[in-house]
């Protein structure tokens, strides 16, 4: 049996689809809980990291626990990723299902500093994984570190429906996201904008003016890129 069987084993407490797929939520059931848990779920996520070069890593890494609102990883103190992240705790991860949904979180990766508390955070996530027991038997679990991503903002993002779904969630504290496109109040109505965009995304409100949708934009900028009256704001 694969150490990763136990993944698919608690299908009922997903409620996956018989597929094996996690099931879409509606829009305001996608909370920053709704999102650890999708992470969770998937549980391979890739994890990138500034080396002391300045140049970007990606590895990945398994998100082994969810608790009291911050996802939890493990990392063996001999990797050099463990390096780079105490050297630079400012780390991003991203988790994508088969079916186009996405999950990403920039934070910053924080170990438990009180060395008791420590241990019982490693054993909590070895008892959620038991599967981690085949790697490290016995008292070499503690050869890892567990780290949190905490003061982190991140997104979902749905691409395999139509229009696309986004929404952006905060964890630990981190100021709100912000981002994307604005219609200010130059605006002359002339339509360019919803012609060309893809998502279909952009009404009228009630001015008259070309409204976006933020939850259905693809954040591609075609119609910042298009408008005649420049009345459109990259944020
Ligand atoms: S393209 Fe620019 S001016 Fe025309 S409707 Fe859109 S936002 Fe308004
Ligand atoms: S950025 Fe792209 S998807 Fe979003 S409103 Fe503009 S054209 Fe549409």
């Amino acid at each position: 049996m694969s150490w990763k069987r136990e993944n698919i084993q608690n299908e009922e407490e997903f409620g996956l689809h018989a597929s094996g797929r996690i099931p879409v939520a509606g829009y305001d059931e996608i909370d920053a809980a709704w999102c650890l848990a999708f992470m969770r779920r998937v549980r391979d996520c890739a994890l990138a990291t500034i080396d002391a070069d300045g140049t970007p890593n990606v590895r990945i890494i398994d998100i082994m626990m969810v608790k009291d609102g911050l996802p939890y990883f493990l990392m063996p103190r001999g990797k050099a990723v463990h390096a780079e992240i105490c050297a630079n705790p400012h780390v991003a991860i991203v988790a994508q299902t088969t079916d186009y949904r996405t999950c990403r979180l920039k934070g910053v990766a924080e170990r438990v500093a009180d060395e008791a508390e420590h241990r019982a955070l490693i054993d909590e996530m070895f008892e959620q994984n038991p599967s981690m027991n085949e790697i490290y038997p016995g008292e070499e679990r503690y050869i890892c570190d567990a780290f949190r991503i905490t003061r982190g903002a991140g997104e979902f993002f749905d691409l395999g429906q139509k229009p696309i779904v986004r929404k952006a969630f905060e964890v630990g504290g981190a100021p709100a996201h912000e981002g994307g496109f604005c219609v200010m109040e130059e605006c002359t109505s002339c339509g360019t904008c919803v012609d060309v965009c893809p998502s279909q995304c952009i009404t009228w409100d009630a001015d008259g003016l070309a409204f976006i949708e933020q939850r259905n934009c693809l954040h591609c900028g075609l119609c910042y890129e298009n408008c005649p009256a420049e009345a459109i704001e990259k944020r």
